[in-house]
């Protein structure tokens, strides 16, 4: 990523003020503490948003993984073709020569809206033919903010699985094609855990040490799995035992949730256990987890909690109201992760099986997307969440 700095910061005018770093502020949040953990806490941890609702070109943290494996294919296929000596500058990706050899080749994705966007854009910058394959029920937004960048949205029935399955066997018939495969890439996995030492600065940066006194909570959205599980193989690099990883999972998606308890290593789906993969977090709603991922997280994963569609919207009404931050449903999942493992039963026997002191924890909450919703989107998703709180004040009154 930073050897393509200069070319990211020539290709997009909004990476010129940042020289092509693609990365997310960290944002103070200890106005959640009272808010989420119900009451005043008087004590030395810290709250965090990781502000990847914010990455910019994609606006959600499909920037990571996407533009990582976009520009690793560009890179193999300029160096095989004579464009580019290693050494080069990598702003010779931008060239006509290199442009002409792209546009001969298939750059494809099947996607939800999200992965889509990231890789689509990328590879029509680049001058790749660029095609995101979506299921039909995919934000009309996403489609057209595709198409208005260039890239061929193909539009297939049924869920996510199905757009995969045949996005992969077109891209298997052309000749000059990479497919980027959700489920199993690791160029998309590297782009994420290389999120890391980042963090571990901006953290060093805020004053938080991480270490057994001051343990590291990190709250992932998870789909596929390749998003949280590359950071959170890359945090464990850093910071080992001291940091606690948990994933957030849709109430009817919990796909990595249901892989891990299994214990097996066949694929295990969430529709096996007869839920329906029905969500409104449309970035988490993913039946089956990464078969590259769910092995790695046996071991590095602290735990999986599940959230209902109802508390994404009240957590999008809580970002809201403390701390002006306006995401999409799929990235407020997080939210729910503090109060859960300071409060429930499973989360205090986590704590207590490793000893663990909480009194001054950093807690980073990953926000994940919403950046590029649309004001009309956004409205729907406050009108929703303030119906539910305010019908909560009301319950409350009346017991
Ligand atoms: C994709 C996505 C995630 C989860 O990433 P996976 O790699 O699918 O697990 C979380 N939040 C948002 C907004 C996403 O688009």
């Amino acid at each position: 990523m930073r050897r393509c700095a200069p070319l990211l910061a020539e290709l997009f005018p909004e990476l010129a003020t940042t020289g092509g770093e693609i990365e997310s502020a960290l944002m103070s949040a200890d106005a959640l503490k009272l808010a989420c953990a119900g009451g005043p806490v008087n004590d030395n941890s810290a709250w965090f948003l990781k502000r990847d609702d914010a990455l910019p070109v994609a606006g959600s943290i499909k920037a990571r993984g996407g533009f990582h494996e976009v520009l690793a294919v560009a890179e193999r296929i300029s160096l095989e073709r004579g464009v580019i000596a290693a050494d080069d500058d990598r702003r010779a990706l931008a060239s006509p020569a290199a442009r002409d050899v792209f546009a001969q080749y298939t750059v494809a994705v099947g996607s939800t809206g999200n992965l889509g966007l990231s890789i689509g854009v990328m590879a029509a910058a680049l001058g790749f033919d660029s095609v995101v394959h979506m299921s039909a029920d995919a934000k009309a937004w996403k489609k057209a903010r595709l198409r208005n960048r260039g890239v061929r949205v193909v539009e297939h029935e049924g869920d996510y699985a199905h757009a995969v399955a045949g996005g992969r066997a077109q891209a298997e018939a052309l000749e000059h094609s990479h497919f980027v495969d959700d489920e199993q890439s690791s160029l998309l996995f590297y782009g994420y855990a290389a999120s890391a030492r980042h963090l571990a600065s901006q953290l060093a940066a805020a004053g938080r040490t991480v270490d057994a006194q001051h343990p590291l909570f990190v709250y992932l959205p998870c789909g596929v799995g390749g998003a949280p599980g590359g950071i959170t193989f890359g945090l464990k690099t850093l910071f080992g035992p001291h940091l606690h990883c948990f994933f957030a999972e849709p109430v009817a998606s919990p796909c990595m949730l249901v892989q891990l308890t299994s214990g097996r290593e066949t694929p295990v789906s969430v529709y096996d256990i007869g839920l329906d993969n029905r969500t409104d977090a449309d970035g988490l709603a993913v039946g089956e987890a990464s078969h590259l991922v769910a092995p790695l997280m046996v071991s590095q994963l602290s735990g999986v909690f599940t959230v209902a569609d109802d508390e994404l919207f009240v957590n999008l009404h809580t970002l809201k109201s403390c701390l002006d931050v306006e995401v999409e449903p799929s990235a407020a999942a997080g939210l729910s992760g503090p109060d859960w493992v300071l409060n429930s039963a499973e989360g205090r026997a986590y704590l207590r099986a490793h000893d663990i002191a909480t009194d001054q924890a950093t807690h980073v909450i990953w926000s994940t997307g919403g950046s590029l919703v649309p004001a009309e989107e956004r409205e729907r998703f406050y009108e929703r969440a303030e119906g539910l709180v305010r019908g909560r004040a009301v319950t409350a009154q009346v017991n």
